[in-house]
């Protein structure tokens, strides 16, 4: 390893390379998603051309490599193990530039999300990509991880956002696919290799995303719903009135919304405990003059339809805050029930209301008294749960995913809808994926990385 060691030193400036105590808790702190190991060292590399260059040296010497964003991601996916070379894009901060007219932005792979948000914002665009951990993702992070979020029923994943890319092979080969087009089928398109493969078939470095016309309002509703059905008729209907303006569709059962209510004193709950499903929505617009009033008169179509039972509209950013704050801010209340297991899957929405009625009943038989709470971002296809059974050891982790995961296969969903694979779900991979896409997975993995050193452990 010394050799190997000298050699990364000459390959970046000396705040590139970090080794034994100078490797800070940034590295190894994994939220709790998998026991992290000690890397060998940590390379932070400030171009594509360095990056190759550690790559080269490591698959040379067969070195493996763990990529890192933020590590804000939630499934293990950028956790080192022993004598893994950390290669961190941190460094790679630069928005290059700006296209106002292509309406694109380039920049580094280590750029902030929320950083990107504020450019495009001054620029008069808005970046639709976004999520709870937009002031420490990163673009390569979100990429690599496909990410979705709460806009994507209005703009879709990351991937729909992403025109171009610059990516890293594992034996330093670089891959310059900046495209800025919106249409070019010119052959294979090889970025969609590294979007969404968590860092395991190349690095992404730098990337050509696409930027927004910025919505001029924001209309938000908190409504009460009784019966299921009505959650699907709602959204199509807002779907089909706001005429492509639907912004975010996102719904709490009311195990979650009484848990707000009962253990998170900071947050303001709007409407009193007695629905069986709540709703957040954003209505996006470009009608200052007109746009509130026309999502009003939609919700009141949905009352006299009996579709909704009770609602508030904000009235201000502050209260759309407030309102927004019950579907994301109750980490105060997790604190007071971990351990606790978090889940990120998706479902035809058909099946939505019996995974939950199913999950919340076959956890309670397994674990007498646990606390199963679901919510998510129903438009999306896409639900997360939240369940707590007073013991957090690996044994129980694994009883509550065959419950969980077996009613996804079952009912022909994903184990993963937007947080990836990593190394947490890495045994149910085959649960929501046939024998044949998993072994094409693997030819994949051996034609680009046939040593195996890139991110090994994750996904496959
Ligand atoms: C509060 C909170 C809210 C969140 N909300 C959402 C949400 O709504 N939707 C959602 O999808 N996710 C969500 N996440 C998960 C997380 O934010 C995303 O997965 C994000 O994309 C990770 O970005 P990162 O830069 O932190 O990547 P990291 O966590 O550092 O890495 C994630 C994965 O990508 C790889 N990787 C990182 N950078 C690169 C690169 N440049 N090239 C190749 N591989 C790379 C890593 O090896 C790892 O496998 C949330 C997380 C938190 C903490």
């Amino acid at each position: 390893m010394g050799d190997l060691l000298a050699s990364l030193a000459g390959a970046v400036d000396a705040s590139g390379i970090l080794t034994g105590d100078d490797i800070g808790p940034r590295y190894t702190d994994t939220r709790g998603h998998g026991p992290a190991g000690a890397p060998a060292c940590v390379m932070r590399p400030t171009s594509t051309a360095e990056v190759s260059a550690i790559l080269k040296l490591c698959h040379d010497a067969g070195r493996t490599v763990v990529p890192q964003g933020g590590m804000t991601g939630l499934v293990g996916g950028g956790t080192p193990g022993d004598g893994d070379v950390v290669l961190s894009l941190e460094r790679m901060n630069a928005i290059e530039e700006i296209d106002p007219i292509g309406r694109t932005m380039i920049a580094d792979a280590g750029v902030v999300l929320e950083t990107a948000h504020g450019v495009a914002d001054d620029a008069g665009f808005v970046l639709p990509i976004d999520l709870g951990a937009r002031g420490s993702a990163t673009l390569g992070g979100l990429i690599s991880t496909n990410a979705g979020g709460n806009r994507v029923i209005r703009y879709g994943m990351t991937r729909q956002s992403v025109l171009g890319l610059e990516a890293v092979l594992a034996d330093g080969t670089i891959l310059t696919s900046m495209n800025r087009m919106l249409k070019n089928n010119a052959g294979y398109d090889l970025k969609q290799l590294f979007i969404g493969s968590e860092g395991t078939l190349g690095l992404v470095t730098r990337c050509v995303l696409r930027l927004q016309p910025k919505p001029l309002t924001t209309s938000t509703a908190f409504v009460g719903i009784d019966d299921f059905q009505s959650v699907p008729a709602f959204l199509a209907l807002l779907d089909t009135k706001l005429g492509g303006g639907l912004g975010a569709f996102e719904v709490m059962w009311s195990e979650y919304y009484d848990f707000v209510r009962d253990h998170c004193p900071s947050l303001k709950p709007p409407l009193p405990p007695n629905h069986k499903y709540y709703v957040v929505t954003d209505a996006l617009g470009s009608n200052p003059e007109a746009d509130k009033d026309r999502f009003e008169a939609i919700l009141e179509t949905a009352h006299t339809q009996g579709l909704i039972q009770d609602g508030v509209v904000a009235q201000s950013d502050k209260e759309r805050d407030d309102l927004w704050a019950i579907r994301e801010g109750a980490g105060e209340g997790f604190r007071t029930i971990a351990p606790m297991f978090t889940y990120d899957v998706s479902m035809p929405i058909t099946v939505m209301d019996d995974f939950a009625t199913q999950s919340m009943a076959d956890i309670e038989v397994a674990f007498p008294g646990a606390k199963t709470l679901i919510l998510g971002h129903l438009g999306d296809g896409n639900l997360h749960a939240v369940v707590s059974v007073g013991d957090g050891s690996e044994a129980a982790h694994r009883k509550v995913n065959d419950i969980l995961y077996g009613i996804i296969r079952d009912a022909g969903g994903s184990v993963s809808a937007e947080h990836g694979i990593g190394t947490e779900k890495r045994d149910y991979l085959n649960w929501s994926r046939t024998d044949a896409e998993v072994e094409i997975m693997r030819m994949l993995k051996r034609t680009l990385d046939p040593k195996g050193i890139l991110n090994p452990g994750k996904v496959i």
